[in-house]
């Protein structure tokens, strides 16, 4: 069964997400801050990633390319989805950093879940060198 680390600052809406992942089997490990969550990531190299961006310590954009730039493919390949309260429309570090998929809050459970199901389907993966695209080729709903 996948293991999902979400990355989440906010208590009230990581205990909602814990809640709707574990429901589907997952093994579900939550931290709040980039760097709490990169840590994890290194000692459990979990399936999935679920991050904010906006975090104390080290936000997600950092937690990403922290992914992203890591020299063991079992971490840069890891597919990494966002889910943000707070990202405008064409903010270009969207388009540069290797996300297989964006959803803003409030995202409907239905649309998580069916995101992550797909991530999980097509497992770890590289993005295309060229244009960064991601080869799950989920519609962003930004
Ligand atoms: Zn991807």
């Amino acid at each position: 069964m996948a293991v999902l680390l979400i990355a989440e600052d906010d208590e009230d809406i990581a205990l909602v997400l814990v809640r709707v992942f574990k429901r589907t089997g997952m093994t579900v490990l939550r931290e709040s801050d980039g760097r709490a969550a990169f840590d994890a990531i290194l000692e459990h190299r979990p399936d999935l990633v679920l991050t904010d961006l906006g975090m104390p310590v080290m936000d997600g954009w950092e937690l990403i390319d922290a992914i992203r730039g890591h020299p063991d493919d079992d971490i840069r390949r890891i597919p990494v989805a966002v889910l943000s309260g707070h990202l405008r429309p064409g903010e270009p570090r969207a388009a540069s950093a290797q996300i297989c998929a964006i959803m803003l809050k409030p995202c409907p459970n239905d649309q998580l879940l069916a995101t992550m199901g797909e991530l999980v389907a097509i497992g770890p993966h590289d993005h295309d060198a060229a244009d960064n695209r991601c080869p799950a080729d989920i519609p962003v709903s930004v």
